[in-house]
């Protein structure tokens, strides 16, 4: 689905990214591993159109997406949940969900609409009325993954997820996108969490000085302890 070749970037002058190679396979579900600092977040910008692409080229289901901006990249289906969540503060969840509807490309019939975001999470649609300032962390991140499935993405990105959120919460999410994964969505995930990202990938990209040291399963990375404490430090 997604096809990263020779990617370089980075901010400004000072470059991040030497040459990564990453493949996010249809239907399936790929996690990108690292210390922090690796260059995780950075890959997600450029994949975004956020940061520019120095030199690699970056496709989707075969298209070129590399140089193209923002909103021409989520216009081709990838939507994207920043480790911030960027959740507008002073709308209402409704106004939230209800704005991502609206931006969405207009395709054939979506596949996700806001009935069924509301049965996947049936808790956002308890906090409708309320405003994005007055959610919990975990209600946040719900939001701001249904406003993403709203844009009925071919491939979904998440950057850590998981961050700040309470074990149990993280569970809740866990099983979430354990649906999604059921349901055959491509997903693109950043996380810290090594016990969520491998139970929940079927295939890990290990970052490291901004390139892609270690490609393989979360079973053969979960049974190298070497390969975890020199690239994770775990
Ligand atoms: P983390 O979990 O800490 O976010 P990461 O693997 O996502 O780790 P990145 O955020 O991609 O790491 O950062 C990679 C490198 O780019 C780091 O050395 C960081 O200091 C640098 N960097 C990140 N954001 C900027 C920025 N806005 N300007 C300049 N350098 C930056």
């Amino acid at each position: 689905m997604l096809e990263i070749g020779g990617l370089h970037t980075g901010y400004g002058e000072t470059r991040v990214i030497h040459g990564l190679d990453l493949v996010a396979r249809a239907g399936r579900v790929t996690a990108i591993l690292g210390r922090n600092g690796a260059g995780k977040t950075t890959t997600l910008k450029a994949v975004m159109g956020l940061l520019p692409v120095l030199e690699g080229e970056i496709s989707l289901a075969g298209e070129r997406i590399g140089g193209l901006a923002p909103f021409e990249i989520a216009r081709r289906g990838i939507a994207y949940v920043p480790e911030t969540r960027d959740i507008f503060p002073s709308l209402t969840v409704r106004e939230n969900l209800a704005l991502a509807a609206r931006i969405a490309p207009v395709g054939d019939a979506p596949r996700w609409t806001m009935a069924r975001v509301l049965e996947l999470f049936p808790r956002l649609g308890e906090r409708m009325d309320n405003g994005g300032n007055q959610l919990s962390g975990g209600e946040q991140q719900m939001l701001a993954i249904a406003r993403a499935l709203l844009m009925n993405p071919r491939l979904l990105i998440l950057d850590e997820p998981t961050e700040g959120l309470a074990p149990i919460i993280v569970r809740q999410i866990h099983d979430k996108l354990m649906e999604l994964k059921a349901d055959g969505l491509t997903m693109l995930l950043v996380e810290q969490n090594f016990g969520f990202a491998t139970s929940l990938a079927d295939e890990v990209c290990m970052m490291g000085r901004g390139t892609c040291v270690w490609r393989g399963t979360p079973g053969c990375i979960q049974a190298d302890r070497e390969l975890q404490a020199r690239w994770l430090g775990v």
